[in-house]
């Protein structure tokens, strides 16, 4: 069969699905893991790429009709868009879900709405309709409990920062996590990571406990649902918890001299396009990487998640 690269194994029973958000490779990944007489999916991606994601499924080998489990780090939009519309067409999916999301899984209509507020009507074509899980299809997570999927056991890590309904899934046995966004966004073959920081859930002491609480597992590699493996972990959590900072230090001058999001935007791309066009040029020679990344986290949206956290939170350092 010939493959389009949807699909790539990593491990005996391991495979990474590009979703092709927005028809980009590697802007936003699913990880299947295969078990006996069953499969499990670590995130779904967009409602918008449901078809690629059972492409990449049928592409892996396998038969979406399989699938009895998703596990969802959080349930942001291009994480969790697909789930209910999986529940809906495969009678043996359950959803496992921190206890802080899923209310917004079974009633979606929160997060479709706010997010219709900042995509307006390019909201369908992006992102599709984020159809609601029902109650008795989803299973609560909680910090510390153990998914079973085939031979592996996966942790469950409660990891705010990036959002407060977010978990990290750990395999001890071999050493690897599927670290949800807390762990930022770093694109294969692009040796550039950044810190995805939307409204309205930031918290810069949150995320540094979490990245604390992932570096002492001396993790081996990661999962990146953006994007793909990282095989060196304890590099790659100093590279975000630094520039978690440096763009809070950019955000916050930013407000103190009275500048607005986009304005704040614009610091973060003069900050980081050069570099990650730099990093591009000397790895895989992506020329489009600066406008994959901003698929991937867009500045406008960690502007704005900056910008709230500071309000909210330190008010104190505003006066
Ligand atoms: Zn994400």
């Amino acid at each position: 069969m010939e493959q389009s690269g949807i699909a790539r194994q990593l491990a005996d029973d391991l495979w990474l699905v590009d979703t092709q958000f927005q028809g980009e490779r590697q802007i936003i990944a699913s990880y299947l893991i295969v078990g006996e007489g069953e499969l499990a999916l670590v995130d779904v991606g967009a409602a918008a790429t449901l078809g690629p994601l059972l492409d990449g499924v049928r592409e892996a080998g396998f038969d979406p009709a399989d699938i009895t489990r998703l596990l969802l780090t959080h349930v942001h939009l291009d994480h969790a868009g697909a789930a209910g519309a999986l529940v809906r067409q495969l009678p043996r999916v359950r959803v496992y879900v921190h206890r802080i999301g899923a209310p917004h899984l079974i009633d979606s209509s929160r997060l479709m709405r706010s997010a219709t507020r900042i995509y307006g009507d390019r909201m369908e074509r992006l992102w599709g309709t984020m159809e609601p899980v029902p109650e008795d299809r989803i299973e609560i997570v909680d910090d510390g409990d153990e998914i079973r999927v085939g031979a592996r056991r996966l942790r469950a890590l409660y990891t705010p920062g990036h959002a407060i309904h977010h978990i990290a899934l750990y395999d001890e046995a071999r050493g690897v996590a599927f670290p949800g966004d807390v762990a930022g966004v770093s694109i294969e073959g692009i040796d550039f990571v950044r810190p995805p920081t939307p409204p309205p859930d930031l918290s810069l002491e949150d995320w540094d406990a979490s990245i604390t609480r992932l570096e002492a597992l001396r993790l081996q590699r990661l999962y990146l649902p953006h994007f793909g493996e990282v095989d060196a972990p304890a590099r790659h959590f100093a590279i975000l918890r630094r520039r978690l900072h440096e763009w809070g230090e950019i955000a916050l001058a930013g407000m103190r001299a009275g500048k607005d999001d986009a304005s704040i935007a614009a610091d973060f791309a003069r900050a980081a396009d050069p570099v990650i066009a730099e990093h591009a040029r000397k790895g895989a020679a992506e020329v489009d990487a600066v406008r994959r990344y901003e698929l991937a986290t867009n500045y406008l949206m960690s502007a704005q998640g900056y910008i709230r956290y500071y309000q909210k939170r330190h008010p104190e350092l505003l006066r």
